[in-house]
């Protein structure tokens, strides 16, 4: 792969997704760069199906959905996404950087804008399941109606356990919660709902085993409960919802200014690294408020800051999109 953006966006979560429209709209090409297999970053990976109350404009919008828009709103201006993909190091070069991604792939950028969130998410494996993923077990659910008809096994206590089996309640042919406690850490209010429609929950109870069935694919997951008989049950999906670990990781080791996993920024989002910027959770500065409407216009600061970076003739304002 050889790829030359004028700006290179490291993490396509909701601030990174902005960052491309506006770059787009201030006539710069991009490239967004995410570890994770779909774009959305923490929206996408922990709760696409629960309703954002806070997000102007929208009373109410679903995570996927946002995250959808997002997407469409950046694509008239054909930013290139390397998803799956992890920005592991940064080289920078007397007028431009590269990035290096892992398997060695560069991407030569004019400028970089880091959109990071809270890191690279390693989900907690499920010792059980090793050696299952990607073959009935996922971690999070891209699509719910690929599992329509499966018995589908949710693992965890958390509310993202709570979240998956209440949206694959209406067309799963069963949903079963295996959780190890007996205390979930989700909302009341959750369990109680996934309790009133009937989803099985099995409590002080581990997955011990995923068996195959005839073509060795997904058919049963043992649970040994507590005191009790061990249980076996159909299964063609597990969803292991045991909760996400997060941790910057390479960027760490790119030169900037780094605090409690935070990057510190100035007023126009600059780090400090010449054309190196960073919005959204990953930025820092007195009085932040990690929230996706701060990422948005922290996203549009630091995309016009660059674009006068980049041409030193270049407005910083940027006009009205109205009269695009
Ligand atoms: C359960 C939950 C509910 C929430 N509810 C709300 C809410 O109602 N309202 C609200 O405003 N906020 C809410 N938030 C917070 C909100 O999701 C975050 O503020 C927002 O996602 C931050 O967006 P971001 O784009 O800055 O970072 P993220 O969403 O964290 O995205 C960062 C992306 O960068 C990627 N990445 C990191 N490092 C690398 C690397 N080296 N290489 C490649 N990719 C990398 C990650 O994979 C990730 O996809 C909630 C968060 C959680 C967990």
């Amino acid at each position: 792969m050889d790829l030359s953006v004028d700006v290179l966006i490291v993490g396509a979560g909701p601030t990174g997704l902005f960052g491309a429209y506006y770059a787009g709209f201030r006539g710069l090409s991009t490239a967004l760069v995410d570890s994770l297999p779909e774009a959305g970053g923490q929206v996408t990976a922990m709760y696409p199906e629960k309703m954002i109350y806070d997000v102007g404009g929208f009373p109410a919008v679903r995570g996927r959905d946002l995250v959808k828009g997002l997407v469409e709103q950046a694509a008239p201006f054909e930013p290139r996404y390397l998803l799956g993909r992890k920005a592991e190091e940064l080289r920078r070069g007397d007028d431009r950087l590269d990035v290096v991604l892992d398997g060695g792939d560069v991407v030569h950028a004019r400028a970089m804008l880091i959109t990071a969130g809270i890191g690279e998410f390693t989900p907690r494996p499920l010792p059980a399941a090793e050696g299952w993923l990607g073959r009935g077990v996922v971690h999070f659910v891209p699509a719910l109606d690929v599992h329509a008809g499966q018995d589908v096994v949710v693992v965890g206590g958390g509310d993202s356990a709570f979240d998956w089996a209440l949206a694959l309640h209406p067309l799963a042919a069963s949903v079963t919660l295996v959780h190890r406690r007996s205390k979930f850490r989700a909302a009341e209010s959750i369990v109680a709902q996934a309790r009133r429609n009937g989803t099985r929950i099995i409590t002080d109870a581990e997955v011990t085993e995923l068996r195959p069935g005839p073509g060795g694919v997904l058919a049963e997951v043992e649970v040994r409960v507590k005191g009790e008989e061990t249980i076996v049950l159909p299964a063609q999906a597990v969803v292991a919802a045991l909760g996400f670990t997060a941790d910057l990781g390479p960027i760490e080791n790119w030169g900037l200014d780094v605090h409690q996993r935070a990057i510190q920024v100035d007023s126009t989002m600059a780090t400090g690294v010449d054309r190196v910027f960073a919005a959204g959770d990953v930025a820092a500065y007195p009085g932040k408020v990690k929230l996706i409407a701060t990422g948005f216009g922290e996203a549009a600061t630091a995309v016009n800051n660059i674009a006068v970076a980049l041409d030193p003739g270049a407005h910083l304002f940027p006009g009205h999109s109205s009269n695009a």
